[in-house]
């Protein structure tokens, strides 16, 4: 079971190097959030900065009972630092934002108000944004495109980390990798609503980004994976078993062909090629058999060790006590 938000709202901030940018940011999200008159946490979440983030995050904490800060013990990415954040948030509303300043947190009570209409993911889509055509403009079309046909979920601007999200999906999700862009994609499994709203795209003051052109291909095979998790987690034979009874049923055919013509017509097999790819394909065939069902072995014990529930529930209704009706 999950536990119950005790919080409105949790803030989630992934930190590396930015301990220039800390204080600034800290002083708008205070302005921002102290005027929405609700209930509110900061979790910023130091992820093995080298420069002075970690004091100044501990100096901002001192005197801001809001805060909460936590440090990982080396740097372990921007997915694994959201995740930290989300396992100590208490919010029923839970909010990511980067630590650069490259989000504005006054876009923050429109997201809210989105989520407020029913929705259980608003996501940020940065608007004017600066971008170089072909190693970010391009790539980011595509992937998107990829996404929203494996996931009926059609965002644009994924990337954004400006999003706000109903507790129940961030503590449903669990994280991997470098997937923290791809949560409403994940969490389209659980169906999910998902919602956009324009927020603004800043410059970079301080410090400099983490990322750079390899991360357009580390993107591409996260959403392959993702792609194949969502359609095959539950089923992995049906893609396995699919392809091995295609490429075997192919090499049966081929050697069904030789067999004929060796039987009737006398013919030497010894000189074709083909009797190699027959061979090849029947093999391969049944290996992709037993790899569908290895799968199927190890879905099992990913649901069953860890009792993962195969769905998500809503919310149950019961009158009454079934008991008490006995008589
Ligand atoms: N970040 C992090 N760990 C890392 C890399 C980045 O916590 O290993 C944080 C970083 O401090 C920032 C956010 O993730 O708050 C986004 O990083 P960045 O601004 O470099 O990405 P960009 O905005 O250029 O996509
Ligand atoms: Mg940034």
């Amino acid at each position: 079971m999950i536990p119950e938000p005790t919080l409105d709202i949790s803030i989630v901030i992934p930190v590396h190097n930015e301990a220039e940018s800390l204080p600034l940011l800290h002083a708008e999200l205070d302005t921002v959030l102290k005027a929405l008159g609700r209930s509110y946490e900061i979790i910023a979440v130091d992820d093995g900065s080298s420069d002075d983030s970690w004091p100044v995050l501990k100096q901002l904490a001192e005197a801001d009972p809001q805060l909460v800060v936590i440090r990982l013990r080396r740097n372990f990415g921007q997915t694994a630092a959201f995740a930290a954040g989300f396992d100590q948030a208490r919010g029923e509303v839970v909010i990511t934002i980067d630590a650069d300043g490259q989000n504005d947190p006054a876009d923050i009570p429109p997201l809210l108000d989105k989520l407020a209409e029913g929705y259980d993911i608003v996501s940020g889509w940065r608007q004017n944004r600066k971008e170089p055509l072909f190693t970010r403009k391009i790539p980011s079309r595509v992937a998107n495109a990829i996404i929203t046909s494996n996931t009926g979920i059609s965002l644009h601007d994924s990337g954004c980390s400006l999003k706000a999200y109903h507790y129940e999906v961030i503590k449903t999700v669990k994280l991997y990798g470098d997937m923290h862009r791809f949560i409403p994609a994940f969490a389209s499994w659980m169906g999910v609503k998902v919602a956009e709203v324009p927020v603004k795209d800043r410059a970079r003051q301080f410090g400099k980004s983490h990322v750079g052109f390899s991360r357009t291909f580390r993107v591409f095979l996260d959403i392959f994976t993702l792609s194949f998790l969502l359609s095959f987690q539950g089923k992995p034979m049906r893609l396995f078993g699919g392809m091995g009874l295609g490429t075997g049923a192919i090499g049966v055919l081929i050697l069904a062909y030789l067999a004929f013509i060796k039987i009737f017509e006398g013919a030497l097999l010894s000189n074709r090629p083909i009797l190699w790819l027959g061979v090849m394909l029947v093999i391969l065939g049944m290996l992709f058999l037993f790899f569908g069902l290895l799968a199927e072995m190890q879905m099992r014990t990913y649901y069953e060790s860890q009792d993962k529930s195969i769905y998500v529930t809503r919310e149950v209704i019961r009158h009454g006590d079934a008991d008490a009706n006995k008589g």
